[in-house]
């Protein structure tokens, strides 16, 4: 309980902007499936009342899956991977 008593008081002081940081982290953590049950399920909660959180969790599967398929040499074009991290970077905060 200690952790999600923290991030819950914390993003109650700060609003939303820190609930986003503790949601982004995360999103790195489910995104490389090392998180337990409960924070995945902490996460797509979220990211069903935040489309900001939405779109990057998407996006970082998506480049995560493309690189995925380019280490198993399957052809992946190099302006796509580009294009998508372009589109994460310019994500306004
Ligand atoms: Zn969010």
């Amino acid at each position: 309980m200690g952790l999600f008593g923290w991030i819950k008081g914390k993003s109650r002081k700060h609003n939303d902007a820190l609930a986003h940081e503790e949601c982004m982290q995360m999103l790195q953590v489910v995104l490389d499936e090392e998180a337990d049950e409960k924070k995945n399920k902490q996460v797509h909660e979220h990211l069903q009342k935040c489309m900001k959180c939405y779109e990057m969790f998407h996006l970082d599967k998506k480049i995560k899956e493309l690189l995925k398929a380019r280490c198993n040499n399957v052809n992946v074009p190099e302006g796509l991977i580009e294009s998508i991290k372009s589109k994460v970077n310019n994500n306004p905060t």
